[in-house]
């Protein structure tokens, strides 16, 4: 007799974008004549760059013949681009080798796959507010004995808490965990660790023989050379890391779909060999996983080329302006915005103590303009709401002029 695996039934519902989607609906079929302003996906909306462009079509005329046509690759990964990603560690000052890189089919399913090859008993550390697939995934997995509804929070996680005065960069737990989600530069708050914070929590894993992993999917937004883009930067982090990233954000592939994790072969726990954590990610991949499409791999070796790159960064440097746009009105406004200088994300406190869906509705009611409610990704993100950076400039300038016009706060 086959039974389901109980763990889901403990996830809370996934509320937040359905909520989202039905507050909007039903505000926009009351209000036929009014322009919505949607400043609140992390969905990336600009066109790919010509130079990714042009690889991904000449990879599909090579599928296209005979003589150059490739079926399943490398496992973890064509060998060219974790090449590749090894010289854009390099550039950072980081030593990696090509096979400590697993090129996957994005950040969501390694960061949620990741916790399978570590102990099911094992405590988890989350931040709080975060992206909610580190949680959901431990969840599932059983590292939790269900929703605690009246606190928003899972049983048995440990939840480090960003708040005003940590500038929502929480320093490590006081007790003892096993594995710890850092995010940096964070969604949805955009905070971004400085040097001496990673050197804690690096220091602190080592100490208590705890793995990070730690997700770096917006790390080229960080403009300021002082703070770091790999917790590799920090001396000692690949024996206790593991670093997941994306070419979502920085190249547009959010639909290409491309990404990877660094698995070093120094990082060890407990009861792990030298080398065995890297063996375990291998064999999990090797099962699960057949390797990502051939063609995005063709696109993410073309925006690690010097073209590539520029290309990317002049990308990532026009949402970053939508940012200084969105973050300069909200200002003027004697709002309290955070975030938004390294991320494209801004963390906005709701005026007059609102609550997070209080604001939104005020948001959208007043100004037609969509954002994310900070109360989504965790009880600590309740009395903001979170701004994206992500839109056409036009779109931006249109929900900022909405905003300035419209807003009684
Ligand atoms: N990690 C974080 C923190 C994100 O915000 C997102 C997407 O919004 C992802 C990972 C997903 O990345 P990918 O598109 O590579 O799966």
């Amino acid at each position: 007799m086959a039974t389901i695996n109980k763990n889901y039934r403990k996830l809370a519902s996934g509320y937040l974008f359905p909520e989202i989607a039905r507050r909007t609906k039903a505000y926009q079929q009351a209000n036929l004549d009014k322009k919505l302003h949607r400043l609140g996906i992390g969905n990336t909306t600009e066109a790919l760059s010509s130079e990714i462009v042009n690889a991904l079509h000449e990879k599909i005329d090579k599928l296209a013949n005979n003589e150059t046509y490739s079926g399943y690759g490398d496992e973890q990964g064509d060998l060219a681009l974790r090449e590749a990603l090894v010289g854009y560690y390099k550039k950072m000052g980081i030593d990696i080798e090509n096979d400590e890189v697993f090129v996957s089919d994005g950040a969501k399913p390694d960061s949620a796959n990741i916790q399978s090859i570590f102990s099911s008993d094992s405590i988890v550390a989350i931040q709080d507010p975060a992206y909610p697939v580190y949680v959901d995934s431990n969840v599932v997995s059983g590292r939790s004995s269900g929703f605690d509804v009246a606190n928003g929070v899972y049983k048995d996680f440990v939840y480090l808490k960003g708040n005003i005065e940590n500038q929502f960069f929480p320093p490590p737990p006081k007790e003892k965990v096993d594995l710890i989600y850092l995010c940096s530069p964070n969604n949805p708050t955009g905070a971004v660790a400085t040097k001496e914070q990673l050197e804690e929590y690096v220091s602190y894993a080592k100490k208590h023989k705890s793995v990070i992993i730690f997700d770096a999917a917006y790390n080229e937004f960080i403009s300021d050379p002082n703070l770091p883009k790999s917790i590799y930067q920090i001396e000692g982090a690949k024996e206790c890391a593991v670093e997941i990233n994306s070419f979502s954000k920085f190249s547009g592939f959010t639909g290409v779909r491309l990404g990877w994790s660094i698995v070093p072969k120094e990082l060890s726990v407990e009861d792990s060999e030298v080398g065995e954590i890297n063996r375990l990610w291998f064999r999990r991949q090797v099962t699960f996983f057949n390797g990502a499409s051939n063609i995005s791999q063709a696109g993410g070796l073309a925006v690690l080329s010097d073209k590539g790159l520029a290309q990317s960064k002049a990308l990532v440097a026009y949402y970053m302006e939508n940012a200084q746009i969105i973050k300069e009105t909200l200002q003027e406004l004697s709002l309290d915005v955070y975030g938004g200088t390294n991320a494209p994300y801004l963390w906005v406190k709701a005026p007059n103590n609102l609550k997070s869906w209080e604001f939104f509705d005020q948001l959208l009611n007043q100004c037609q303009v969509v954002v994310t409610p900070g109360s989504g990704f965790g009880s600590s993100g309740e009395h903001f709401v979170r701004f994206s950076a992500f839109g056409h400039r036009q779109d931006i300038l249109d929900a900022v002029k909405s905003i300035k016009e419209n807003l009684k706060i």
